[in-house]
């Protein structure tokens, strides 16, 4: 039997994962011994008798877990884009492991007395700035888990990690079934009516497939809405869709959402803090609940008033179908008919100009081509973790390699939703090794041997997580605790946001957006049109995700002790004291399929989203506005802020581009909320 690929560091170039050995059976062992050394490897440094410096304890920290990271970031890419049956039971067999392993590390407390040592006499120890930056994040973050309770109160924190742990895997895992279990089935074709043939013929296709031979089944997505909404002309089917939704996972979810925030508010009340959002936010850029609060205090009037006045011309628009009042599932639909008619966009007309490899090679590889001089070469030779996935090489403008850039572009069954960015492998001075990044979409396959045509959206998602690739693969930093996107999570979607901006920069789309056939830049005046008809969503779209946003800051500022007696009711009743309770806007999530916030690191942090957009759109006009040369902002903004990753305060690394502290009116002037 051939040895377990993890166990010993990848000899491929940059260290890129093994994936033709790798098989699902490796994982567990992995796992299993990656914990186990690293636990000896902190016992180790405990029981160095010398006195604790910052070599033999932080860095020797830094370079722990070598295993578990090497295992971890591969696992966490396959489960999440080819997961698997057994892929499925090993991550509901790990996630309360590494919650219990986490917990063992920070809560040895001959590790923290060593670090507090260390911290109590930081200023005498000659560090250089990011070393004595380590030693600070490091002694908060022990602080944070836990390290200063009691013995009662450790014993305790371990029970709440292991069981929220526990219940995020469910509430994940009766997402996805639920979420399967909803899908739409239906009779006729006719019942289809609106959708493209296409659309229909994989609705037919899907149904075969799911053992519903003759009828069509309407899977859905992660979201509220579904895409079909806006298309499907018969009513009483957009009803059922978005009942289907919307209807998803309550009476198995609602009760796990309610244990789990009352678990987290007892959590944050044993660490010292009123909620579990006091105790998030007080480690992001924010700061504290004020004023995050403030913030979506301040958008919710504006936005909620933009919607009202779209609602108004959608009714105008309904009114020749005898549609007296607007619904949440007619939104989308006369949304699309008004967008038609006063803006002459019809989104199908845009596609045959956004064909993937050149959007790819002409638009998103050329943009970083103009502002950082990066170039790219595709490296066939190299193997991913799956054949539709593609490795690039990735150049500096005098010819010196960077990293590896990996794109997974495709959808597949054994995909989640949605699009991401990973780091296989980490860049960091200290452990010698240069970034392998990757990028997650969700573009369907065309049928074989037909280009691959984009959407709008889709050409955007494209450049948004390239700008998370970019924040990877320039991190020059010396320890792997601060490299590339590990930076606060109210911070993390700024970068990839303003990487969106050149897609509609004109010399950008110019040089991809030509017809795939004929080689026609876009028709004069249609990403003008576009835009004006994106501005008219605006307000729909800020309402369902200032819901969202505001479901998840109820749930996570409920003070501990207070009972919450049923999850529906509790939704409406926060989402109506918001302000934000429009009936016709569903939240983007609600609490049944919220993954973000009950299964995966975004509880109290769904606000990231806007509170980076505030810095994105700010940076965005400075770009747009300085008098350098496109290349020379580029720079600026790559070395003072993507390369420094968390090594120094992310807020810091703004004002040292942009000049000054964050303002918020570029936001609202871009959300039409001034
Ligand atoms: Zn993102």
């Amino acid at each position: 039997m051939t040895e377990n690929p993890f166990f010993q560091p990848s000899t491929l170039d940059y260290e890129l994962p093994p994936f033709a050995e790798i098989r699902e059976e490796h994982y567990l062992p992995a796992y299993e011994r990656g914990m186990a050394e690293q636990l000896a490897e902190i016992a180790a440094i405990t029981a160095d008798l010398s006195l604790p410096t910052f070599e033999n304890t932080l860095v020797a920290l830094e370079r722990s877990g070598e295993l578990l990271r090497r295992v971890d970031v591969v696992f966490r890419n396959q489960s999440s884009s080819d997961t698997t049956d057994l892929l499925d039971e090993v991550e509901a067999k790990v996630s309360p492991l590494l919650a219990a392993h986490h917990d063992a590390i920070h809560l040895d407390r001959a590790l923290f007395a060593r670090i507090e040592a260390l911290y109590g006499s930081r200023t005498e120890l000659g560090l250089d700035p990011e070393s004595l930056r380590l030693l600070e994040r490091r002694y908060t973050g022990f602080e944070r888990s836990g390290a200063r309770l009691g013995g009662a109160e450790q014993a305790r924190l371990r029970e709440l990690n292991a069981e929220l742990a526990a219940l995020g895997t469910t509430f994940q895992q009766n997402v996805n079934a639920e979420t399967r279990a909803n899908a739409l089935v239906l009779d006729s074709a006719e019942e289809l009516a609106g959708l493209s043939e296409g659309a229909i013929a994989g609705a037919a296709e899907n149904a075969r497939v799911l053992g519903h031979e003759g009828a069509y089944v309407l899977s859905l997505k992660n979201t509220s809405g579904q895409p079909e909404l806006a298309q499907l002309t018969d009513r009483s089917v957009r009803e059922r869709l978005l009942a289907a939704s919307l209807g998803r996972g309550i009476e198995a979810n609602g009760p796990i959402a309610i244990r789990m925030a009352g678990l987290r508010a007892e959590r944050a009340a044993l660490l010292g803090y009123p909620s579990h959002a006091a105790y998030v936010v007080a480690d992001e850029t924010a700061g504290t609940v004020e004023a995050v609060s403030a913030l979506l205090a301040r958008l919710v009037g504006p936005a909620v008033a933009n919607a009202r006045r779209e609602a108004a011309e959608l009714a105008a628009a309904a009114a020749a179908d005898g549609i007296g009042e607007i619904a949440a599932h007619d939104w989308a639909y006369y949304s699309e008919k008004v967008r038609q008619s006063s803006f002459q966009v019809d989104a199908a007309v845009l596609r045959p100009y956004f064909e993937l490899e050149r959007v790819l090679r002409d638009g998103v590889f050329f943009a970083a081509n103009l502002a950082y001089g990066l170039s790219f070469t595709e490296r066939p030779d190299m193997t991913a973790h799956h054949p539709d996935a593609r490795v690039f090489e990735v150049f500096e403008e005098d010819g010196t390699a960077l990293g590896l850039f990996i794109g997974d572009f495709h959808a597949r069954a054994s995909k989640r939703g949605g699009a991401w960015m990973d780091s296989l492998v980490e860049q960091s001075a200290l452990t010698g090794q240069r970034p392998v990044v990757l990028n997650n979409l969700n573009i369907p396959l065309p049928a074989p041997g037909e280009p691959v045509l984009m959407s709008w959206d889709e050409v955007r998602t494209l450049f948004h997580e390239f700008g998370h690739a970019l924040h990877g693969l320039f991190s020059d930093v010396r320890y792997p605790l601060f490299s590339g996107t590990s930076v606060p999570r109210d911070f993390v979607e700024f970068p990839s946001q303003v990487n969106e901006m050149w897609m509609v920069r004109p010399e950008v789309l110019a040089n991809y957006a030509r017809h795939h056939e004929t080689g026609e830049p876009l028709p004069a005046g249609l990403v003008e049109r576009m835009t004006a008809a994106e501005g008219f969503g605006q307000g729909f779209r800020t309402v369902e995700y200032l819901a969202a946003t505001l479901l998840d800051w109820a749930w996570h500022t409920v003070p501990q002790g207070e009972e919450i007696a049923d999850a529906e009711e509790f939704e409406s009743r926060a989402l109506a004291a918001a302000g934000v309770g429009v009936d016709a806007i569903p939240p983007r999530y609600r609490t049944a399929y919220f993954q973000h916030v009950f299964s995966s690191g975004y509880s109290a942090a769904y606000y990231a989203y806007i509170w980076s957009e505030v810095l994105d759109a700010d940076t965005v006009q400075w770009f747009e506005g300085n008098e350098r040369p496109v290349r020379e902002s580029g720079e600026l903004f790559r070395r003072e802020l993507l390369a420094r990753g968390f090594s120094r305060d992310p807020l810091e690394s703004f004002r040292a581009v942009v000049g000054r502290a964050p303002e918020t009116e570029p936001l609202l002037a871009r959300r039409g909320l001034l």
